[in-house]
């Protein structure tokens, strides 16, 4: 029973099939672990009368979210370094935002979709994740680490729609009221524009969870050079799949733009990417390259952020300028994927 892979109806139905037991039982141990976090959970006072039961649960229970092996720190953001069952080590990163944590999962280890600019991409695809290893960096920033995490961002090392089974499993355990308890709207997924996923994606319950598209540059030639899944999804079939996108009311799409010098930066590129988000409802994102070494990128000065910025907000786009966090620790975009 790898209870980090389980929903509490799922869990229910264990307790009846299995045990002769209701929810009664289920609830209590799925709020000790997933609320408390509390690896001893047939302590708790539902479990004293059924000592019987708490035995055999006990040797039945899988809670494996995979060990905490190394912890990086820059100011108040930490990543961390998760080491699964089968050896395999996977980033996450945890920020700080206002008033609680943003964490940064992964979804894979190393990633098929060959970005040029990112370090994850350069290792390939390993394998997906299973659902207890994703919804386990959850259970480690809360527990292990002790940090109050409110948002999750599916940004880490992977492509969350190319593993979308086990990503929209977890994405219902982290939002699991008696659980993790993490809402729909605190969170997002993001894309490199695997358009399959995205349809996929529209198919799906999920009111108000974000799509956050990482797009890069706004045409073919330069996108497909920096993003190779542009070749099978080129942008204007993108931007075909993201208008039959389900958004909620005033709902926008995240965009995210790394600005690399001398090659997505110019006014032109700006004009290009201002007429290929018009008219959908669009935050844009712009984040500076962060240079990964071996890979031959640079990173715009200020003043270029600022110019670009400048350009697109003149043609009424909604711009948000990130500075990259996490540089020093290489937690930055693209930057997850050194500690293997
Ligand atoms: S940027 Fe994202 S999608 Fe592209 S290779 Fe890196 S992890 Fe994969």
């Amino acid at each position: 029973m790898n209870i980090l892979a389980l929903t509490l109806n799922q869990l229910v139905r264990i307790f009846e099939t299995d045990y002769g037991k209701g929810r009664f039982h289920a609830r209590a141990l799925y709020r000790e672990i997933f609320k408390h976090g509390n690896t001893v959970p047939f302590k708790a006072p539902e479990f004293a009368v059924s000592g019987a039961l708490a035995r055999s649960l006990e040797q039945a229970l899988v809670l494996a979210p995979g060990k905490v092996v190394d912890i990086f720190e820059e100011g108040d953001l930490t990543k961390f370094i998760t080491r699964l069952s089968d050896g395999r080590k996977i980033e996450s990163v945890i920020v700080p935002m206002n008033r609680y944590n943003t964490l940064c999962v992964s979804t894979q280890v190393g990633c098929r979709m060959g970005c040029t600019f990112c370090e994850t991409g350069r290792m390939g695809l390993k394998r997906h994740l299973a659902v207890h290893e994703i919804t386990g960096q959850l259970f480690n920033a809360r527990y292990t680490l002790k940090k109050p995490v409110k948002n999750i961002v599916f940004m880490g090392m992977g492509e969350p729609l190319d593993n979308f089974e086990f990503v929209m499993a977890a994405v219902h355990i982290m939002n699991e009221q008696q659980g993790f308890d993490i809402a729909l709207r605190h969170m997002t997924l993001s894309t490199a524009g695997l358009v399959p996923g995205i349809e996929k994606l529209a198919k799906q319950n999920l009111p108000g969870i974000r799509l956050a598209v990482s797009i890069n540059a706004p045409d073919n030639e330069t996108r497909s050079r920096l993003m190779p899944v542009n070749r099978a999804w080129p942008l204007e079939t993108l931007k075909t799949a993201l208008s039959r996108f389900p958004l909620p009311h005033k709902g926008t799409f995240l965009f995210e733009y790394i600005l690399i010098k001398g090659v997505n930066d110019s006014p032109a590129h700006a004009e290009q990417l201002a007429a290929f988000i018009h008219p959908l409802p669009v935050r844009l994102n712009l984040i500076p390259c962060n240079p990964v070494p071996g890979l031959g990128f640079e990173s715009p000065s200020d003043e270029q952020m600022n110019q670009f910025s400048q350009h697109l907000v003149k043609q009424g786009i909604f711009v948000i300028r990130r500075w990259s966090k996490g540089r020093s620790v290489s937690a930055g975009c693209g930057q997850l994927g050194r500690s293997r």
